[in-house]
């Protein structure tokens, strides 16, 4: 086995799970695309604790150097194509026929955002039009806003925006036609709504000026809000894994797959509060729960296991009473 842990993903969730796996004394290999990470075109990484304001390539650049302060975890840039089940632990492909092994996986591959087809917002993108208040609107606190809403989550939110200024437009796709009395209450929250999706933005240099409407009216704006629909990468959807309705990796408490082994944190198992803090959160839990499988179940599949047979005296019992850990009995591996 080349590796006890393969994380596929360096974004927030992988690099965190990998720095907890680090002072585990767990071999693992951190392997990314290197393509631009989902929040790229934004100039700073928001509401991240002791990091509030940082561009993402330096909040990354910073965790990575914290792994590898410590002799247990290797990065690679490199596009994990598949994985196969082996008769102990995976395979990884990583192109050109290229393959490693590892006893357990995690995915933290995060989401892929499907941007509607909206002209001029690719040069608007995490700069005057924002995916998230929480993350951007302070920037933003008393302009006025237009409200993308093609769906209908975003129909219901108008109360939530309001938080950081009042001069909301919304623009409703025609399919989503809010009842009645949410179409009153609506009318209340908001400074105009348009009954259309605007079909382009123009700009000067990324910050937005104006919305145009299907016939060609401008409408002022200063920033406009738009909560993508997302997919999962060609990787996950080729696995096979089990998946909510909504189509995100279905896991347990631990972050575990429904299948054995794999493990899955960050964006691609959470659609709600999307965001740095919540996947270093949900990849350092997922990290030690494989720590804790790996600790109470198969040993022998690794070649390297003198780490983990030197941190039993630990105390996993300790760990096992921790009520947000599940229990080993319920570990799949
Ligand atoms: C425009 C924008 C602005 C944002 N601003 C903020 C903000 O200010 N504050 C905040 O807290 N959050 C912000 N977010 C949200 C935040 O970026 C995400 O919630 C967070 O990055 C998710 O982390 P993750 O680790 O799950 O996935 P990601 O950060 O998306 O990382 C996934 C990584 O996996 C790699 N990968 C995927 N598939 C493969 C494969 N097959 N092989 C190898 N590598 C692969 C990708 O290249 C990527 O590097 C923003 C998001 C957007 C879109």
């Amino acid at each position: 086995m080349d590796y006890q842990v393969a994380i596929v993903g360096a974004g927030p969730a992988g690099l965190a799970a990998a720095l907890t796996l680090s002072r585990s004394m767990m071999h693992s290999v951190v392997i990314d695309s290197g393509r631009p990470p989902r929040n790229a075109s934004s100039p700073f990484v928001a509401s991240l604790p002791g990091f509030d304001k940082t561009p993402p390539a330096d909040m990354r650049e910073a965790v990575r150097r914290n792994i590898l302060a410590y002799p247990y975890a290797e990065f690679l840039e490199a596009e994990v194509e598949g994985i196969q089940r082996m008769q102990k632990g995976f395979e990884l492909s990583i192109g050109e026929d290229r393959k490693l092994s590892a006893g357990s996986i995690l995915l933290a591959t995060g989401m892929q955002d499907v941007l509607p087809p909206l002209e001029g917002l690719n040069a608007c993108w995490g700069r005057s039009i924002i995916n998230c208040p929480f993350c951007h609107g302070i920037e933003w606190q008393n302009t006025r806003w237009g409200i993308y809403a093609h769906r209908p989550e975003v129909v219901g939110a108008a109360e939530i925006y309001r938080n950081w200024t009042n001069q909301l437009t919304y623009f409703l796709a025609p399919e989503v036609s809010p009842a009645a009395d949410r179409q009153k209450r609506l009318q209340q929250l908001c400074a105009s709504i348009e009954t259309d999706l605007p079909t382009r933005v123009h700009h000067d240099n990324g910050a937005i000026t104006h919305a145009e409407t299907p016939d060609e009216r401008l409408i002022e704006l200063d920033c406009l809000l738009i909560y993508p629909h997302q997919t999962q990468t060609s990787l996950v959807s080729g696995l096979n894994l089990a998946l909510t309705d909504a189509g995100y990796v279905e896991v347990d408490e631990g972050f575990r797959t429904s299948e054995a082994g794999l493990y899955a944190a960050g964006d691609l198992v959470y659609p709600g509060h999307q965001n740095t803090p919540t996947g270093f959160h949900m990849g350092n839990m997922a990290a030690a729960t494989i720590v804790m499988d790996i600790c109470f179940g198969t040993l022998s599949c690794f070649q390297n296991a003198q780490p983990i047979l030197q941190k039993t005296h630990l105390g996993s019992s300790r760990w096992h009473s921790r009520s947000h850990f599940v229990s080993a009995e319920r570990s799949k591996t």
